[in-house]
């Protein structure tokens, strides 16, 4: 049994495979690649080329060699992947896929925080603009941020952005308190509080519990089981690739799922046999589904939305990205529990 989630498309199932398949043909004489994020409409996800979390993502578009990438995702992943492959033609299919953790801070924001803690080091999250990143020393995943924050000298100030769940989650783990955080949060986050999980675990409690932490919309839950909000036995803090495979090797037949919805859509694609179980059905990111097969190919045949970052920005922004991918990746960022697994990716 699986648990399905419906994002309301108009369009019929075989509608929809027509669609599928004019835009696959399309892509194909644009020598364009179609790259989705996990969150994404389960119609998009399924005529992608490639899905993934965003840093996943930004990979494959460094590394593709196709001359279009159709980015399929929020406007800051597909700015990062404009920055990492900057010989490509970037587009996104719909320009209000924003992020409403990534619109907590500006430039100019940014700049003015500097300006109040001279000689602090910038750690963003990747849920940032080019802009902001072009600013910022080291970019982080949720995965690396605490390996980051070790890396920076003890006596250095952090200004710690956007995300305050993130934020705090960093300051209690390291326990250094020369972190100021900036008091930035997603929307998504509040459909999975630590109550919603309670209630989900008491309700079903032969179920694994499973955390991802991708994006500001279950970093709270990261920093409630920190903070003993949530108990911590048996939850599995895992990445992307991490929380595909879990059911594989587990022997729950039911997983309860603290993340944004779409990605019980690849979850229950990789594991049929299974049931899955959103800590909350409300935890949809409306930014992620403002991306629709018909947008997509209209994106194709107008090549459009173009997204490009000035040099001088992406110059700077990639150098914060590269720290980000150079430093950690397998942290231990939760208290270890009994029967507790982290593998958070990012
Ligand atoms: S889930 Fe939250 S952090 Fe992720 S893209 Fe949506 S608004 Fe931004």
């Amino acid at each position: 049994m699986t648990t399905s989630i419906d994002y309301h498309s108009p369009l019929a199932p075989a509608e929809l495979a027509a669609m599928q398949d004019e835009i696959r043909t399309l892509a194909r004489e644009r020598n364009a690649v179609i790259l989705a994020h996990n969150y994404q409409r389960p119609e998009v996800q399924d005529v992608a080329d490639f899905v993934g979390d965003s840093l996943g993502l930004s990979r494959e578009a460094a590394s593709v060699e196709a001359e279009v990438i159709v980015f399929c995702g929020v406007h800051f992943m597909a700015e990062t992947a404009a920055i990492l492959a900057p010989d490509k033609t970037v587009l996104l299919p719909d320009l209000a896929a924003g992020c409403s953790l990534a619109s907590t801070i500006d430039g100019d924001q940014l700049r003015q925080w500097k300006a109040e803690h001279p000689g602090a080091v910038v750690v963003s999250y990747v849920n940032t603009s080019a802009e902001v990143k072009a600013e910022t020393d080291y970019c982080c995943t949720s995965g690396n941020a605490v390996d980051i924050i070790n890396h920076i000298p003890p006596e250095k100030d952090i200004l710690f952005l956007p995300d305050m769940f993130l934020g705090a989650h960093v300051r209690r783990v390291t326990g250094r308190e020369n972190i100021h955080v900036w008091m930035g949060e997603c929307h998504v986050h509040a459909g999975i509080d630590p109550e919603h999980i309670n209630f989900q675990r008491s309700e079903n409690p032969d179920a694994e519990f499973l955390i991802h932490p991708e994006c500001g919309c279950a970093t709270s839950v990261v920093e409630a089981v920190s903070a003993g909000a949530i108990d911590s036995t048996g939850a599995q803090i895992l990445s992307t690739e991490g929380m595909i495979r879990r059911p594989q090797v587990s022997d729950a037949k039911t997983f309860i799922v603290a993340t944004e919805t779409g990605i019980l859509h690849r979850l229950q694609k990789a594991n049929p046999e299974k049931t899955f179980i959103p800590a909350n059905r409300a935890a949809v990111c409306t930014y992620m589904k403002v991306t629709t097969l018909p947008k997509v190919l209209r994106s194709l045949e107008l090549m459009q939305h173009r997204i490009t970052v000035a040099p001088d920005i992406a110059a700077r922004a990639r150098l914060a990205i590269e720290r980000m991918v150079s430093i950690g990746g397998h942290p231990t960022p939760v208290p270890p529990a009994s029967g507790s697994m982290v593998d958070p990716g990012e």
